[in-house]
């Protein structure tokens, strides 16, 4: 008689894809199942793990990062193996995973980034946020990158987490983030950068910014940086008045810019600017290069559905500027052979299961947690329970699922499979490696790290 999926003599085989913090949130919650037996395999397209927690997270955020310790923690049990280096598509395909484990689970996050959609978006000079953040966090399909930081004024677009990031960047003293592990490229260009003041374009008003109070008290403690917003701006449309008093977050961002606006000491030479109601219709070029961006205002509208729109009013205003980033949002971007919903950008799923489609049929044993499940939204926490939910699905799955058959269960067979392609897999041993020659080159500068951002230098650490 066959024996019991998930047990001692017939462990579940699990492969998740992707280490960012939904993958390694989805492991652990497999491992704490109580009663199941579980071997879950990691693949990553890089070296190195953590997903954007190193190569998102802002680094003079080095406090956020400090949440690897727990992926570390979750990673040395015995029954889970990290294949770093390894990309679904390329060196392992999803006819491989099918052959080898019982369920697959995606946590590959949001690759790409969202268009504005107006002229002139792909001028020189404009860039998505996405790429100037993988840029100074030594990702590496971006260290390659070149900007031209010779100009004086710059526009940021939206106002999310990560548009203040960005800003954040562009006027933070060089000294002050070569103290962080932000790319040592970078720093070298941000000393040279003539970036002087920054513009954040919001779409819509100070009470519906999506970005959250820490981010924005900290221009204020910045030494070199006088914040401005038009105190204008802060006087709140009846939508916005009457939405105020029940979101506690958004009071203390109107609390805190009224603070900038009505008292805006001036400090040092570098300015962030907030305006409000306006939305870029346009970037203008000269040369092939962004040279302003005309905008036009807005105001907001309640919606059937009670969100609050903006709208524009045929009004407009042109900024001279010589760099733009579009900090809109990231966006999706599909997998091979796997299902995805190109108009949300998502893997396609009910409750954390894979649909063939968006309301299709459930796929069988594959499954999806973190931005590619939800799209990208929430802070990193938010991911453990989202991942913990699609593991409940998985495992009450287990009991009707088939699994693979007998003789595909060895676990050394991927080893073997990778090795007869040549692939240089990288083992969470040799991601230590990794790490302590990062952290022994960061001791020499005083700073936490310095990261490896090309993937042959991370692979000459661990001579592979
Ligand atoms: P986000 O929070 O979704 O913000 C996107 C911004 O873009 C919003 O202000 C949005 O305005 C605006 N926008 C969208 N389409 C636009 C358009 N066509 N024209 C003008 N503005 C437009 O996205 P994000 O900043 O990329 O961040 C992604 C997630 O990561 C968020 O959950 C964020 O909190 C998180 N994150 C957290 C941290 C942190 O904790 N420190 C750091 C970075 C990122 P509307 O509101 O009007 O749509």
């Amino acid at each position: 008689m066959e024996q019991k999926l998930g047990t001692e003599s017939r462990p579940l085989r699990v492969a998740i894809i992707g280490a960012g913090p939904a993958g390694f949130y989805a492991t652990e919650a497999l491992f704490k199942t109580s009663g199941l037996v579980v071997q879950v395999d990691m693949f990553n397209r890089f070296p190195t793990p953590y997903g954007l927690v190193r190569e998102g997270v802002a680094p003079d955020h080095q406090s956020i990062k400090a949440v690897t310790r727990i992926y570390d923690k979750t990673a040395e049990n015995p029954n889970f193996r990290y294949f770093g280096n390894v990309t679904l598509g390329k060196d392992v395909t999803h006819a491989d995973l099918k052959k080898y484990y019982d369920q697959i689970i995606y946590a590959v996050g949001a690759q790409s980034d969202r268009k504005m959609g107006i002229p002139g978006e792909d001028l020189e000079n404009s860039y998505p946020a996405t790429v100037f953040v993988g840029w100074y966090n030594a990702h590496p399909d971006y260290c390659d990158l070149e900007f031209d930081l010779s100009c004086e004024r710059v526009a940021v677009v939206g106002n999310g987490n990560v548009a203040m990031d960005v800003a954040r960047i562009l006027v933070t003293e060089p000294d002050e983030l070569a103290k962080t592990d932000i790319a040592d490229y970078t720093i070298e260009k941000l000393r040279q950068s003539k970036v002087k003041e920054v513009i954040l374009l919001g779409r819509r008003g100070p009470v519906q910014a999506a970005f959250t109070h820490p981010e924005l008290k900290e221009f204020g403690e910045l030494p070199n940086v006088t914040v401005v917003i038009d105190p204008a701006a802060l006087e709140l449309d009846e939508h916005s008045a009457a939405a105020l008093p029940s979101d506690k977050s958004a009071t203390k961002n109107v609390e805190t810019m009224r603070q900038y606006a009505t008292n805006p000491h001036v400090k040092g030479d570098r300015k962030v600017e907030f305006r409000y109601l306006v939305s870029p219709v346009e970037v203008i070029g000269k040369d092939g290069k962004v040279a302003a961006v005309k905008i036009e205002k807005n105001r907001l509208e309640k919606g059937a559905d009670g969100s609050i729109k903006a709208v524009g009013t045929g009004e407009y205003e042109t900024l001279e500027v010589g760099m733009i980033f579009r900090s809109v949002g990231y966006k999706g971007a599909p997998l091979a052979d796997v299902p995805f919903d190109s108009k949300s950008g998502i893997i396609p799923n009910v409750a954390g299961r894979v649909t063939e489609s968006a309301g299709g049929a459930v796929v069988a044993g594959e499954y999806v947690v973190g931005w590619a499940k939800r799209g990208p939204s929430g802070i990193i926490g938010t991911n453990k329970p989202d991942s913990a939910a699609t593991v409940v699905s998985a495992v009450q799955d287990v009991s009707e699922l088939d699994g693979i058959a007998d003789e595909n269960r060895n676990p050394v067979l991927i080893e073997n499979l990778l090795q007869e392609r040549g692939i240089k897999y990288v083992t969470y041993a040799d991601w230590h490696v990794i790490n302590k020659a990062e952290i022994a080159r960061g001791e020499q500068k005083g700073s936490p790290r310095v990261k490896f951002y090309r993937v042959p230098d991370m692979l000459e650490v661990i001579n592979k």
